[in-house]
């Protein structure tokens, strides 16, 4: 099928360049001509494993991309909208995704023949039916159900693994007003033959994912609630704890080998620093908020938001104990991307945590592996971005841990090799705490 992409951001790109993969004819619409030249050269404007070599097979035969929204509707038989969808402090900001419904509604307006629109952003339940049918409706002049097609088709993918998840999905869920616009969605995802798939309305669809979204942001806050009561008592390590809770049945299975694996969600049931992104941040306060409009408080979600945004203090509060006072202390902070292989900075721990170093008058190096130059603009500017893991590690007096990325693995390592032995604070609990002498971290 021949499908458009309104937003080339990490779900609008990924999804253009895996639909183009199963065999579709993808065109991807940014407002931003710099990230449109990019795809149109054959390299992803962000940091996704996989994503590069696809665009470099599938542009320009199966994937373009372009500014011209009315274009690529007019072209194509179904539009995604994959904008981005702010939380404002308040409430979901749909001013992206009222704008491309109203750009999408426009140049449906000259299109003869049958289109589908799909939102593909995360938006709370409710918005696809009101406020993007109303933006489409007003502006073609056309009827959803009778001249167009509407559904909600919510992404579940994760930053770093993107593509994997998109072409192993868990599940897909297809959201729609009538039964025809749900079909040609269908038709879309066909070559997913192995995978479940639920069709149902689109108010649902948009659930699920906030449902989806708030159970995993409720275990790290759970977990890192247990964290801090471990450290508060003393004597007990929070890893040991959970480790032991993870071998529950309910966590482990047992393969007919007799292996017993421990299920993915147990990632999610692990001390830490704080869960960051752009989604889990952003979904669980949209949700409350949006709840909260229509009477129902959530205390448990608004307990699990405050936990996350307190968590990042809980690193400063482990360096005040081995440093009471802050000024001039050197400290190496690595990992800036909220979590390892992506970019993405959005609501990274990392940044509150930078900010609170300088604020105390440490002198604070900084390092990731990819980020660097998309936090350079948002970091302190006293803070030093190091070139690389060594450079940043070299002559500090504590060492903060915040994002799992496999290269820090490599910094007890570097410390002996340098005859060094600064305090390590573990925020993700990631290396041993016998790897270097001087450890410390969220839950010990
Ligand atoms: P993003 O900020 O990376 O990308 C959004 C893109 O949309 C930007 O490139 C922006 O320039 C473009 N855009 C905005 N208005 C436009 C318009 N009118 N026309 C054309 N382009 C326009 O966002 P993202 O991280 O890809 O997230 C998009 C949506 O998907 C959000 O609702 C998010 O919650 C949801 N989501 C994100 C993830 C994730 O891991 N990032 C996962 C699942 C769902």
């Amino acid at each position: 099928m021949r499908v458009s992409i309104i937003g080339t951001g990490y779900v609008g790109l990924v999804s253009g360049a895996c639909f183009a993969e199963i065999g579709h004819t993808c065109i991807c619409v940014d407002v931003d001509p710099r990230k449109v030249d990019r795809i149109n050269r054959g390299e992803a404007p962000i940091h996704e494993v996989a994503l590069d070599e696809m665009l470099r097979r599938l542009v320009p035969e199966r994937l373009t991309a372009t500014t011209d929204l009315t274009r690529a509707v007019l072209d194509s038989e179904i539009t995604f909208i994959a904008v981005g969808t702010p939380f404002d402090g308040k409430h979901i900001d749909l001013r992206y995704i009222r704008e491309a419904a109203r750009q999408i509604g426009a140049a449906l307006r000259e299109k003869r023949g049958y289109h589908v629109v799909v939102v593909k952003s995360t938006v709370v339940p409710g918005t696809t039916d009101e406020v993007v049918r109303t933006a489409l409706e007003e502006t073609s002049g056309k009827k959803a159900g009778v001249d167009f097609g509407l559904g909600m088709n919510p992404e579940f993918l994760t930053e770093g693994v993107a593509v994997s998840d998109f072409m192993q999905p868990d599940r897909i869920v297809l959201g729609g007003i009538d039964a025809r616009s749900i079909a040609v969605q269908r038709g879309i995802y066909a070559p997913f033959t192995t995978t479940p798939i639920i069709e149902t309305t689109c108010k649902t669809a948009e659930m699920i994912k906030y449902v989806s979204n708030s159970v995993l942001a409720t275990l790290i806050s759970f977990s890192n609630e247990m964290a801090n009561a471990c450290s508060a008592m003393g004597g007990v390590d929070a890893a040991d704890v959970m480790k032991g809770v993870h071998l529950a049945r309910y966590f482990t299975t047992t393969m007919p080998s007799g292996e017993r694996v421990t299920a993915p969600i147990t990632s999610f049931l692990w001390a830490g620093c704080g869960y960051g992104g752009s989604c889990l941040p952003k979904d669980t306060k949209a949700l409350s908020a949006h709840a909260g409009a229509h009477g129902q408080d959530m205390p448990l979600l608004d307990a699990v938001i405050r936990t996350n945004d307190e968590q990042p203090a809980r690193m400063m509060a482990i360096l005040r104990k081995h440093f009471p006072q802050l000024r001039g202390v050197r400290v190496a902070l690595l990992g800036l991307a909220f979590k390892e292989d992506t970019d993405d900075i959005r609501e990274s721990p990392a940044l509150p945590i930078a900010r609170m170093l300088v604020e105390a008058g440490a002198i604070v190096t900084a390092f990731d592996p990819i980020a660097n130059s998309v936090a350079a603009s948002v970091l302190p500017a006293s803070v030093r971005l190091a070139n690389n893991l060594g450079d940043a590690v070299s002559d500090v007096d504590a060492v903060l841990l915040v994002t799992r990325w496999d290269e820090f693995r490599q910094v007890p390592e570097l410390l002996q090799a340098a005859g060094k032995e600064p305090l390590l604070i573990d925020g993700r609990r990631f290396l041993a705490r016998t790897a270097v002498p001087r450890y410390d971290g969220i839950g010990l």
